[in-house]
């Protein structure tokens, strides 16, 4: 997605805004492919702040990802602000270089798609996962390997406390 923000830079105008959607191709992260279910939305805009200019990013992505508990197919949503400041004089680690007129979202999107991912997915915040004893689904069908485990622990506690 590329803007054109001449009239920002020359000082024709304070700001403009922009809007639009755009089609990112699947990407890894953590080991892990991951695919955008629709169109990135992408809204702001960019106003002058004097000696540079500030770029206001509104974003929202939804993206297939495997439940980290359960491993079961799920769709995140992410919906987020970023501000970033750009500057046509000078590039730095906090300063996006802009070099003509126009700028290109496309990497500070996906940048900050990186920056705003999950450590981990989950279907629901109660998951209860798998078993990792006999890999069943606890959230479809319990099973007895925590009861076992559980019954053993207590009783050996049991057997301390007893002492
Ligand atoms: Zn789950
Ligand atoms: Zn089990």
């Amino acid at each position: 997605m590329i803007i054109n923000i001449a009239s920002v830079l020359n000082g024709e105008k304070e700001s403009i805004s922009f809007c639009g959607e755009e089609n990112f191709p699947a990407f890894e992260f953590n080991g892990e492919k991951h695919e955008f279910v629709e169109p990135i939305k992408v809204s702001g805009c960019v106003s002058s702040k004097g000696e540079i200019f500030e770029l206001d990013l509104k974003i929202t992505a939804k993206i297939a990802a495997l439940c980290s508990r359960c491993t079961k197919p799920l769709v995140h949503t992410m919906e987020f602000e970023t501000l970033e400041t750009l500057s046509i004089t000078e590039a730095d680690e906090d300063v996006i270089y802009v070099s003509g007129t126009t700028l290109d979202l496309s990497d500070i999107v996906k940048e900050s798609i990186y920056n705003n991912m999950p450590i981990r997915f989950l279907c629901d915040k109660n998951c209860k996962g798998l078993c990792p004893k006999c890999g069943i689904d606890k959230n479809v069908k319990d099973c007895t390997c925590d009861e076992e485990n559980n019954n053993s622990v207590f009783s050996k506690l049991d057997e301390l406390f007893k002492k």
